[in-house]
């Protein structure tokens, strides 16, 4: 479904990623640890088309994305439609609640829907409700997002992702921003969608949550996958000294 083959990426000099790797099949739920700065987040955006990588390639359900030069020796997509196209099947919840503030939650969450895939209106908000419905927030939706609580707008922007259908979603730290009374509420609803068995890479701080909803876990340190596995082996039987010192500084 999603593959990510020898990933780079340079800004100027520094190489934050030397050949990052990662197969997602349908229904896995992967988790990427790693120490501030190791190339967590840039490596997710790459998969989405945030960034563009320096080198190595990503196949979408098969479709290779095209690069080519961008003139200043690095690389960006060939074709805008195509980016476009691959951006909409990877829906990315971000660290900060990124919801438009001058739209209502559902105005936010039935925006994508009818202004870029061109769902009809009444459709769309047929839809945003019962994603709203199941995040917990049916009865906010005609609130704007400056009054919900951090945890409310996570899970309004986790509707919103939702909402275009996405072959998968990437999470980049969701509960990271959030007051520690207000991370379980999330949480409990990327677990929901992890046992609804949908494909997820998730960048997490929280070790026992990915050691519980993952399939597959990648350490990164320095720009390339130190260690990998199933959660019981990286967590419970780290191989590389880096980390188990990782894991360390969580107890
Ligand atoms: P992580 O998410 O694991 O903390 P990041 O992918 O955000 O790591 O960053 C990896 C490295 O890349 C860091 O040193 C960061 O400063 C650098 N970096 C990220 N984005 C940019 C950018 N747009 N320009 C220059 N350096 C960047
Ligand atoms: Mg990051």
């Amino acid at each position: 479904m999603l593959h990510a083959d020898g990933i780079r990426k340079t800004f100027g000099n520094l190489e934050v990623l030397r050949g990052v790797s990662l197969t997602a099949n349908k229904g896995d739920v992967i988790s990427l640890i790693g120490g501030s700065g190791s190339g967590k987040s840039t490596f997710l955006r790459c998969l989405n088309c945030l960034e563009h990588p320096t080198g190595g390639e990503i196949r979408v359900q098969g479709e290779a994305i095209a690069f080519k030069p961008d003139g200043h020796g690095n690389r960006e997509p060939a074709s805008k439609a195509q980016m476009r196209r691959i951006r909409a099947r990877l829906a990315m919840v971000f660290q900060s609640f990124n919801l438009w503030s001058h739209m209502t939650l559902l105005e936010n969450v039935i925006e994508a829907p009818v202004h870029v895939l061109g769902v009809d209106r009444k459709q769309a908000i047929d839809e945003g409700l019962r994603l709203l419905e199941r995040v917990g927030l049916y009865d906010k939706r005609d609130v704007y997002p400056a009054f919900l609580s951090g945890g409310q707008q996570q899970r309004g922007a986790i509707a919103r992702a939702l909402a275009v259908q996405p072959l998968a979603m990437l999470f980049d730290e969701p509960t990271s921003a959030l007051d520690p009374e207000l991370v379980g509420e999330v949480l409990k609803v990327i677990r929901a969608l992890a046992e609804e068995g949908r494909t997820m890479i998730l960048v997490t701080h929280e070790m026992s949550f990915a050691r519980d909803v993952s399939n597959q876990v990648l350490f990164l340190h320095g720009g390339l996958v130190e260690e990998a596995g199933a959660p019981a082996e990286v967590f419970g039987n780290p191989k590389s000294e880096r980390l188990a010192r990782f894991l360390g500084s969580f107890h």
